[in-house]
């Protein structure tokens, strides 16, 4: 029998409250279920093993609801999808950003890059005392026109050039603007810890800049911006190349093999599917990000039925006290996880 035989499915493009699906134990369309919600004692919410699961199983993959490269990353990747892209590809209209064929093609895309570019053009332009450095302001800058795109268009038209490049080598989950407004925010009093003092003094800074910034028809108030930061700082994903993405790009390349270095951070991003899962210190998933800027989260051993998923929000092989002040600091919660509690000998 020959496998390449097989029946294949077409891959799908999800565009449904995950979330919702998953607290009724049900991971949608994309066979995403083998993670389901449930309420833990302390009154979070917890994913959970549906059934028990080997190390390696694909919990989510989620395409960004909106990412930013890192300024280094900005002339050498694409805005839309990440992958690499000459100068040549420059966007006319700001002359920073760069968009490949596919994505200078897809009008979703472009409407996503609309108002970091109003914005970029006037830097260009000569506007004194800005910066576009700042990853948490074109990132901002970044969810309003996307929240302005679902406003304006049928949920149909969510998915993006990058999106359905990634639909091709499996399902992708497209958050709405509704999974993303759900994300908990410390700032607006979620059931998630308050961000310290000193931290939204400086979300207030990058909401006022953004004021400035945007052109008239996208003002949003400094507070309904100070409270997207917030979220976007709780639930952002730092995005890395991994070695072998790299390899791919760059022709050849030692190693290979799974679990080594190599992780170059590249962006910044929000998947709101795959910001519901809790940090452990010693946890049983992963998250990983693949050549189309998607976030795969992986079990990294046997899980049983029933256990939580959790995955790490900081660098596990740092010590006590630096992850849990990480934490504290860009997650604003005090981590009670099995291991910190050994370790506090
Ligand atoms: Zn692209
Ligand atoms: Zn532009
Ligand atoms: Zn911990």
């Amino acid at each position: 029998m020959k496998n390449e035989q097989k029946p294949k499915r077409t891959p799908l493009i999800i565009i449904i409250p995950f979330r919702a699906a998953v607290a009724m134990g049900d991971g949608g369309d994309g066979g995403f279920d083998a993670i389901v919600a449930s309420r833990r004692d302390d009154a979070g919410e917890a994913m959970r093993a549906s059934r028990d699961l080997p190390p390696g199983t694909l919990l989510v993959r989620v395409a960004p609801f909106a990412a930013v490269p890192y300024p280094d990353e900005m002339r050498r990747s694409c805005h839309g999808c990440f992958r690499a892209c000459g100068a040549e590809r420059e966007c006319g209209a700001c002359g920073v950003a760069r968009l490949c064929a596919s994505c200078a093609g897809c009008e979703t895309t472009k409407a996503y890059h609309a108002y970091e570019c109003h914005a970029l053009a006037r830097l260009r332009d000569g506007e004194r005392g800005l910066t576009l450095a700042h990853n948490d302001l074109r990132l901002l800058l970044r969810v309003l026109s996307v929240r302005r795109r679902h406003r304006d268009v049928v949920a149909s038209s969510y998915a993006t050039a990058a999106s359905d490049a990634a639909a091709a080598s499996g399902d992708v989950i497209v958050d709405d603007v509704d999974a993303f407004d759900a994300l908990m925010s410390g700032v607006d009093g979620g059931d998630d810890g308050e961000l310290p003092e000193s931290s939204i003094a400086m979300l207030h800074e990058v909401a006022k800049q953004a004021k400035f910034l945007v052109a008239a028809e996208a003002r949003a108030s400094v507070d309904a911006c100070v409270r997207t930061l917030g979220r976007l700082q709780l639930n952002g994903f730092e995005m890395t190349a991994s070695a072998s993405e790299e390899e791919e790009e760059g022709g050849r390349g030692g190693g290979g093999g799974c679990g080594g270095g190599g992780h170059r951070p590249i962006g910044v991003g929000v998947y709101p599917s795959a910001a519901m899962f809790n940090h452990d210190c010693a946890p049983n998933a992963a998250q990983r990000f693949d050549a189309f800027g998607c976030v795969r989260v992986e079990t990294t051993r046997r899980v049983r039925k029933g256990e939580e998923l959790t995955i790490p929000y900081v660098d596990v092989m740092l010590g006590r006290e630096e992850r849990r002040g990480k934490l504290r600091k860009n997650f604003a919660f005090e981590c009670a996880c099995a291991r910190c509690e050994r370790e506090a000998g």
